[in-house]
């Protein structure tokens, strides 16, 4: 379980295009650092663009395990466009909190050029992989926006237990003693009627040694 939940965090697309720095989307013109998101799920897609499409999609009536799917936006473009569509919406601030890191080093093999993501210091990289990025931490509450808002479902009750796939406030999922902190991202939350409470065991990782 704990493996599975790693391998999600260190998902990356093996795209040997994709260089660090700035990219400019061809469909809303935002300009945005790629690096950021690079341990989330959406990494290298416009922020942008990702969030408008949540609400385009329309799919507000997604469940799971019998929860209710809560749908995270980012951005002003799309809290906007929520908005205008007459979504309820709770706005958060998503704060950048120095408490997270999460270490990655970037190598590519010599013969077939395919790029990976190890995350920990006794992964070996042999001969046959060279350096691409030496061991950096990333921050995972830094996202491209400070502006967040949930979409509230008019129905939702007070008390209600649902789930956050992106969630907005910092919260500790679990820390590694190679100096890993990492952000809680999904929970169970429960609906206290103008607030969620994020049921923080849920989902955490837990503190671990290796
Ligand atoms: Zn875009």
């Amino acid at each position: 379980m704990l493996f599975k939940k790693l391998l999600n965090i260190f998902r990356t697309k093996t795209n040997s295009h994709i260089k660090k720095g700035e990219i400019t989307c061809t469909e809303c013109g935002l300009v945005y650092d790629n690096t950021l998101g690079f341990f989330k799920k959406e990494a290298n897609e416009c922020p942008d663009c990702q969030y408008i499409k949540i609400l385009t999609d329309k799919s507000f009536d997604e469940m799971s395990d019998n929860l209710r799917v809560i749908k995270t936006i980012r951005g002003e473009r799309a809290i906007k466009a929520a908005k205008d569509m007459g979504l309820k919406l709770l706005e958060l601030k998503a704060e950048v909190s120095d408490e997270f890191k999460v270490k990655y080093k970037k190598l590519q093999h010599r013969k077939t050029g395919e790029i990976i993501t190890i995350g920990d210091f006794r992964e070996g990289n042999g001969s046959e992989w060279k350096t691409l990025v030496n061991w950096t931490s990333e921050n995972p509450s830094k996202f491209f926006s400070p502006y967040a808002a949930y979409v509230i479902p008019k129905d939702l009750k007070k008390g209600e237990c649902v789930l956050i796939n992106d969630v907005i406030t910092n919260h500790v999922s679990g820390r590694w003693n190679q100096g890993d902190v990492y952000r809680l991202s999904k929970s169970e939350a429960t609906w206290t009627g103008e607030d969620f409470y994020i049921d923080v065991s849920s989902y955490a990782i837990g503190d671990f040694i290796g």
